[in-house]
């Protein structure tokens, strides 16, 4: 930078010149370096010299074009660069930064694309066109796999592959749409999260009971500008039909933290403690309203709720039910039919954990975030790979603060559902139905699985070890405690290393032990 900047001064000429002079003096030093690797590494300058010469044409940016069983490999991978990625053609993410709960593990997982994330140090040691096996289950990659190792690995993806097109759909046909209760009775339902359309056929195939949380800024990802009142509309009563009976709870716009601002908006120095879900909503009115009236719209055509992210106070949620009604009045006015919208609040940050029972008062509904609960409760940045070692889902704090939620739901006679991470993981949702959980929502593709966890678990049980989980002081304590009465109680169904573990290691082994990609 520093030489493109002397010779624009220098020679006064443009940007794109200068650049070019530059970087052709820098690859003949490659071209003349003796060892093959380092002389290659020229192209990673000539590709970064084409991005530079790209953006400075002022043109838009191109997807890339990716070849057949791609797997992508990255320092880090933002949700919206995954949302762009060609589904059909990756086989597999691997990321250096990250844990479990990022929003791109998520998405991964919503695809059911295998991806460890994590890793620290991974990105520097491929190249383009290295062959590489991603382990979602165990969290591991292997980077130029022996003959034998591929070979083994490729029959046993065969066999999981067979699994899950053959075993998943008849067994989806079969009970997915039954009712599901735990051996002594008790009802539990599942509902899906959805981001993207492409997960859209997974709640139909896996029988979800509606859509229990749509991140509706996800439609941001793909474009440029805000989404029209009428596309919005369009979307979200798509949405809500796909929910069937159920409907669907939309989520107003949760953007800000590591969503990031849309386009033309400034980016933050602290983005998840700034302008984020609600307080961007406000502090943006107009941008609110237009999708305050797009779901008052798809209200009066289907079941729909809507969750406001972010609740801290409750003012927060007064100031969106206000906004509701000044909308609500608007329409109608124009003649425009409405339909009643429950309105939800998320309990993400500790101050609304705290506030849970004065919030519950006010609202029809609550919606239980682990995700940003654990992030803002630990204080540690659930994308932060350095701190992903102190994101210990099963903490004493965060039990105590899902058992508190819950408590003040069921007290208000109002629904909670479960929404984060936690629900999509065997034992980790197993301790969420013994605090009182009955209503979990999770990427369609895990619901199988927390199915057959549900139908082979009692209640009874579950609650009494989600008590003794409550007593005890640490999050190792707790791990161990789950470790021994879900494998004692249920050895079939948790098998011992399908279980939370104390975690010592890299942070790539945790992707594994939040339930697997
Ligand atoms: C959560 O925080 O748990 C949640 C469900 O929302 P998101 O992951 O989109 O922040
Ligand atoms: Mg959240």
């Amino acid at each position: 930078m520093e030489a493109v900047e002397s010779h624009i001064e220098r020679e006064s000429v443009n940007a794109e010149w200068a650049l070019k002079v530059v970087s052709d003096r820098l690859l003949d030093v490659y071209a003349k370096i003796k060892d093959d690797y380092l002389r290659e590494r020229g192209s990673d300058v000539e590709d970064v010299v084409e991005r530079l010469l790209f953006a400075l044409s002022g043109e838009r940016t191109e997807r890339p074009q990716l070849m057949e069983d791609t797997v992508i490999v990255a320092e880090e991978l933002l949700p919206s660069t995954v949302a762009e990625l060609d589904f059909g053609r990756i086989r597999a993410i691997a990321t250096d930064s990250g844990g479990w709960t990022s929003h791109t593990a998520i998405i991964a997982r919503g695809l059911g694309i295998p991806a460890v994330v994590g890793l620290r140090d991974f990105y520097r040691q491929a190249r383009t066109g290295d062959e590489i096996i991603v382990d979602a289950g165990r969290g591991e990659i292997v980077l130029h796999p022996t003959v034998r190792s591929a070979h083994g690995y490729r029959s046993a993806h065969g066999r999981k592959h067979e699994l899950s097109t053959a075993f998943v759909p008849v067994e989806a046909q079969a009970s997915a749409h039954e009712p599901l209760v735990t051996v002594d009775g008790v009802e539990i339902i599942l509902r899906a999260n959805l981001e993207l359309p492409p997960e859209y056929a997974g709640i139909d195939r896996f029988g979800a009971r509606g859509v229990g949380l749509f991140r509706t800024e996800f439609m941001l990802s793909q474009r440029d500008s805000m989404p029209l009142e009428e596309e919005q509309y369009q979307a979200y009563l798509k949405v809500a039909q796909l929910g069937g009976a159920d409907g669907a709870i939309l989520r107003l716009f949760d953007l800000g933290g590591d969503k990031g601002a849309p386009a033309g908006f400034e980016p933050e120095r602290n983005p998840a403690l700034g302008l984020r879900g609600i307080r961007f909503c406000l502090r943006h009115e107009e941008l609110f309203r237009t999708q305050v009236r797009a779901v008052l719209r798809a209200g009066a055509q289907a079941r729909v709720s809507a969750v406001v992210p972010m609740v801290s106070d409750v003012t927060d949620m007064r100031r969106a039910r206000a906004l509701f009604d000044e909308e609500r009045a608007r329409l109608t006015a124009d003649k425009v039919s409405v339909g009643r919208v429950r309105l939800g609040a998320m309990i993400e940050v500790p101050a609304a954990v705290m506030l849970a029972a004065e919030l519950a008062r006010e609202v029809d509904f609550l919606s239980l975030g682990t995700n940003d609960l654990v992030q803002y409760l630990l204080a540690v940045d659930r994308d932060n790979d350095q701190v992903s070692d102190w994101f210990r889902s099963l903490h004493p704090a965060v039990l105590q603060s899902v058992r508190k939620t819950i408590s003040a739901a069921v007290a208000a006679a109002i629904p909670i559902v479960v929404c984060g991470e936690m629900a999509a993981s065997p034992a980790y949702a197993l301790i969420l139905i013994g605090l009182g959980a009955r209503e979990l929502s999770m990427s369609a593709a895990s619901i199988p699985r927390v199915r057959r966890m549900v139908k082979g678990i009692d209640e009874l049980t579950a609650a009494a070890i989600a008590d003794d989980c409550l007593k005890q002081a640490t999050a190792d304590d707790v791990e161990e405690l789950v470790r021994v009465r879900l494998g004692s109680h249920w050895p079939e169904l948790f098998p011992p290393k399908s279980l939370p573990a104390a975690r010592a290691k890299a942070a790539a082994v945790v992707a594994h032990i939040g339930g697997e990609v």
